[in-house]
């Protein structure tokens, strides 16, 4: 008899129990239904297709982004006993050949690829002759333009469905705005999906901003107390260069990471990171989509993240593994200048402060007396006034004033004052 997914979990990986909406999306799929789940970075959606895909016959196909999180995803499989493989860059054509093989004849469980490898058409017909369990699109933001990873190789994902009728196809992303769900719905013609969106609160993460004119002193404090891994975030190459030197000159390990480092070099980089060689990745935000690092127990913001919506996705790389985390950005009086600049043009109108209030409740939650209760250090007011939003919380209602008006956005917001 087939295992149920509880025993699969527990047999495989050990663990005691499903998280959040996990063992819905798996009932879904074991039945046959397209999903989309909108689970937070971290929110284990990895799990959601692997356990239902070890119950089911044949292989699961997973689209997924960056070499290195295929190499990732299929390391941690094959640790596991489970037979994974994923095609890497550079491969010659037998080698691939091979492999491909082996995804027909050879009882494994999990393709990895990347969408630009399902262009190939003679990946696609190799795929046709696969007994396909499902498909996996993760990451799946990245086909939507409104999504901030835009991917135009993504479009191809469509292709799948033509490959086969049958299977479930699965999309998972933590984008959680309408219009990349709808973006995505469309372009998968997922049919009937299950829509699941679970909490973007994430608890173990203590928020704090921290204003100072002297960013790199606290920098430094802050990255001798790590002890084992953490995040810097900046936004260019030449500082992310600039500070990973500055803290090796400090005695710290610290590494850098930007769209300009060559590859084999940022293979190489994060893989040292990954086994804690080094403590401290310096980095551009082309540094961390969907690594999974358990844990990471500082991100720090040395310079304004460019909108609460990467904000989110960057600070939620800490404490996956449910520790206590932080995430802190340092700001100044000329991020302000810069970020005022920036703000006043997209943040015109009761519209529009709507949006982002929405975007704000999901990762905070409503109630102020959470944080506190929980021991949380954010900083509330600092947060939104470096975005432009002034604000004011009580114990369940978050207020906000645009430029024009004062919205009184209780739970269901909707009250003008
Ligand atoms: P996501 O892709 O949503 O960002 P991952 O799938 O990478 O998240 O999972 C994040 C971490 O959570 C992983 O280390 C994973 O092993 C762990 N995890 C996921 N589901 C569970 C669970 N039910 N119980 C315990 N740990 C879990
Ligand atoms: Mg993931």
């Amino acid at each position: 008899m087939n295992s149920t997914p509880k025993e699969i979990l527990s047999n495989y990986w050990g663990f005691e129990s499903f998280r959040g909406s996990q063992e819905e999306i798996i009932n879904a799929i074991i039945n046959g239904q397209d999903v989309l789940g909108l689970l937070p970075t971290g929110g284990g959606k990895s799990l959601c297709f692997q356990v239902p895909a070890l119950s089911k016959d044949g292989i699961c196909i997973v689209i997924s982004p960056l070499i290195a999180l295929i190499e990732n995803q299929v390391n941690n499989l094959q640790k596991l006993g489970i037979k994974a493989i994923g095609l890497k860059g550079g491969l010659k054509f037998n080698e691939l050949d091979k492999l491909l093989d082996n995804c027909i004849y050879g009882n494994y469980k999990f393709l990895y690829l990347s969408p630009e490898r399902l262009q190939q058409e003679f990946v696609q017909e190799r795929i046709k002759s696969m007994n396909v369990s499902m498909f996996v699109i993760d990451e799946a933001h990245c086909i939507s333009q409104w999504g901030h990873d835009f991917r135009p190789a993504y479009l191809s994902c469509s292709v799948l469905r033509q490959l086969h009728a049958t299977p479930p196809v699965v999309a998972l992303t933590a984008t959680a705005t309408k219009r990349v769900s709808e973006d995505i719905i469309n372009s998968l013609e997922l049919t009937f999906p299950l829509v699941i969106k679970d909490s973007f609160f994430r608890k173990n993460i203590g928020l704090e901003v921290q204003f100072t004119e002297d960013k790199r002193g606290y920098l430094k404090q802050y990255c001798q107390q790590v002890q084992q891994s953490a995040i810097i975030y900046v936004r260019s190459r030449r500082m992310a260069e600039e500070l990973s030197k500055f803290l090796v000159q400090n005695n710290i390990s610290a590494t850098f990471y930007h769209g300009g480092v060559d590859q084999n070099k940022k293979t190489e980089r994060l893989e040292l990171w990954l086994k804690n060689n080094y403590k401290i990745m310096v980095a551009t935000n082309a540094f961390g989509m969907g690594i999974d690092k358990p844990d990471v127990e500082l991100v720090i913001h040395y310079q304004i993240p460019d909108s609460v919506e990467n904000y989110f996705q960057e600070a939620g790389r800490a404490g996956r593994n449910g520790a206590f985390a932080k995430a802190i950005i340092l700001t100044n009086t000329t991020d302000k200048v810069l970020v005022k600049k920036q703000f006043l043009d997209i943040l015109p109108s009761v519209a529009h402060v709507k949006m982002i209030y929405k975007k704000l409740s999901t990762f905070f939650q409503i109630g102020y007396g959470e944080f506190t209760e929980a021991r949380f250090h954010l900083n509330f007011n600092e947060f939104c006034s470096i975005y432009k939003l002034n604000t004011f919380v009580t114990y369940n209602t978050l207020q906000i004033l645009d430029r024009n008006s004062v919205i009184s956005l209780s739970e269901n917001f909707s009250k003008k004052i």
